[in-house]
């Protein structure tokens, strides 16, 4: 496991923004994750788990810390069970169940970029499906601190099993994704033998295709509502389009700000800002963020 300096992390993400990383590096296994989180916790600076940064925003300044991307791209299928690495890609993880005849994953084709161990973390889902449905068990690595948030040497490593329940998955959301300190290593999903899977997929692929903005994105930026569609709420504020620099309100997709070529997190932040505040005042609705924001520290 080599850790590199300044890295520069526009490269790594979906949205083709964001400064340099001071440190990263890349992992494979559980020896070099370890190793990764003890380089972090004897330098005293903070650590972020990067999966394909399809759902992420990161800061102009970079990230004053160690940047640990998630590559255990291990994936075996057994029967009905798939057995993943978080590195594996979702796309991967689409193109491979759908030609084994499983269905589970169709909802995913499409999203570019994303990992599993992003997914699971997010419970990522659209068109009435999500990881929740199929996450049977996830392997994770718990970063225990004594004085928690408190970076020290004096911590431990406990390599943990949670099952489906274990997880609290609940609308874009998970245990995981309430502490930081749990890393997503690994995961068996229980998918279901099914008919026209690759049928599903393509016509998903055809309709994100069409829906869905060409331009660099992060996916959708703010959480629906239980009834009402973030993109209606931004659409019917009139923000359909509204520029800041080098980033848009989708004219395709209102829940999509897109990197129209150059964009700074700045000024993706400040359409975030405007777009609550619009939602707000119009309609008395507070909308929530989706993506994850990577602040300098
Ligand atoms: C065009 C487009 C379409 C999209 N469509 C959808 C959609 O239909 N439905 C949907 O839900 N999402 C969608 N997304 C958003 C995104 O793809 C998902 O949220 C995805 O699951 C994020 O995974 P990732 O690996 O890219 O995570 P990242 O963006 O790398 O990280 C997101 C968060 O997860 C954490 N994380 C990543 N890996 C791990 C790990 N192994 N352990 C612990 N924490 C981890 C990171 O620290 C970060 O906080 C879309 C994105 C794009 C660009």
């Amino acid at each position: 496991m080599k850790i590199q300096k300044n890295v520069l992390l526009k490269e790594y993400t979906t949205f083709k923004i964001g400064g340099p990383a001071k440190y990263f590096c890349a992992v494979e296994n559980k020896e070099d994750l370890i190793r990764a989180v003890s380089f972090a916790k004897k330098e005293k600076i903070p650590l972020f788990i990067l999966g394909g940064g399809s759902n992420l925003l990161v800061s102009d300044e970079g990230f004053k810390g160690l940047v640990i991307k998630i590559e255990n791209c291990k994936l075996k299928i057994v029967n009905s069970r798939v057995i993943a690495g978080a590195g594996v890609s979702l796309a991967k993880l689409v193109s491979i169940t759908s030609n084994a005849g499983l269905s589970g994953m169709e909802w995913a084709s499409g999203i570019p970029g994303a990992t599993v161990g992003g997914a699971i973390r997010g419970n990522a889902g659209a068109f009435g499906a999500e990881m929740k449905d199929i996450t049977k068990t996830v392997i994770v690595l718990e970063i225990q601190n004594p004085k928690s948030k408190i970076q020290n040497n004096n911590f431990k490593i406990k390599i943990r099993n949670f099952n489906n329940k274990d997880c609290r998955f609940s609308y874009r959301s998970s245990i995981f994704k309430e502490n930081p300190d749990l890393i997503i290593f690994s995961c068996e999903l229980e998918m279901k033998r099914g008919d026209k899977v690759k049928e599903k997929v393509k016509e998903i692929l055809s309709y994100r295709k069409e829906k869905h903005p060409a331009e660099p994105s992060a996916g959708s930026i703010f959480k629906n509502l239980e009834n009402i569609r973030a993109r209606d709420l931004i659409e019917k504020a009139g923000l359909k389009g509204r520029t800041i620099g080098g980033a848009q309100i989708s004219e395709h997709h209102a829940n999509f700000i897109v990197n129209l070529g150059g964009a700074k997190s700045k000024d993706v932040l400040d359409l975030i800002d405007l777009a609550k505040k619009e939602v707000k005042n119009k309609f008395g609705i507070e909308i929530e963020e989706e993506i994850k924001y990577l602040d300098t520290k």
